[in-house]
């Protein structure tokens, strides 16, 4: 499961999931965007659930081993830090193994607080941190009628899919291998013949 995938054409899948409680004294940040509310969620970095979901989605779309193992909770670097910057360094990978996102889809599954007003905020802030435009990135809010830990206010979740493409080529790039490509032309005769 850890081996490095080679830069090999094709589109390649990856899902993720997240769970974490709800906590008194915390800030409550979801997908990027810090919410107002009673509680907020208890982890070791800023705890953002929706971002943490992406990120392991965008490892197991590389092939590599989980959040769990790249950014471990033992590591103090990782204390309170923003999950936004486990995404950009997630992504400086996925590009330099030649890929780019075709799109991402996530649900956050919350009782309260009511997220529909942050959704397209927290678009764009997923967006900016991934490097791709917001119209890739899907966020959906979805309620647990109260069942089960989540419907009780115990704690909020997140599911995440992203699909990832090779990347095209820089625009450079792609005129500096036509230019390889073509024949030489011949040289210009003087005069008519
Ligand atoms: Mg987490």
């Amino acid at each position: 499961m850890s081996e490095k995938v080679p830069p090999a054409p094709g589109l390649r899948i990856g899902c993720g999931a997240d769970v974490h409680p709800l906590a008194a004294g915390r800030r409550l940040v979801l997908g990027g965007i810090a919410i107002a509310h009673e509680r907020g969620l208890s982890g070791h970095s800023d705890a953002d659930v929706l971002a943490h979901a992406i990120c392991d989605a965008l490892l197991g779309a590389l092939g590599d081993p989980d959040m769990g193992a790249r950014f471990p909770d033992t590591d103090e670097a990782h204390r309170g830090r923003s999950s936004l910057e486990f995404l950009r360094e997630v992504m400086r990978d996925v590009r330099a193994r030649g890929y780019a996102i075709v799109n991402l889809d996530a649900v956050v599954l919350a009782e309260a607080p009511r997220l529909q007003p942050h959704l397209e905020a927290m678009r764009a802030a997923l967006a900016e941190a991934l490097g791709c435009p917001a119209a890739s990135v899907g966020v959906k809010a979805k309620r647990c009628e109260g069942i089960g830990a989540i419907g009780r206010k115990e704690g909020i979740a997140a599911q995440a899919v992203v699909l990832i493409g090779p990347a095209a080529p820089a625009r450079g790039a792609a005129v500096g291998a036509r230019a390889a490509r073509r024949k030489p032309r011949p040289a210009r005769r003087k005069g008519r013949a």
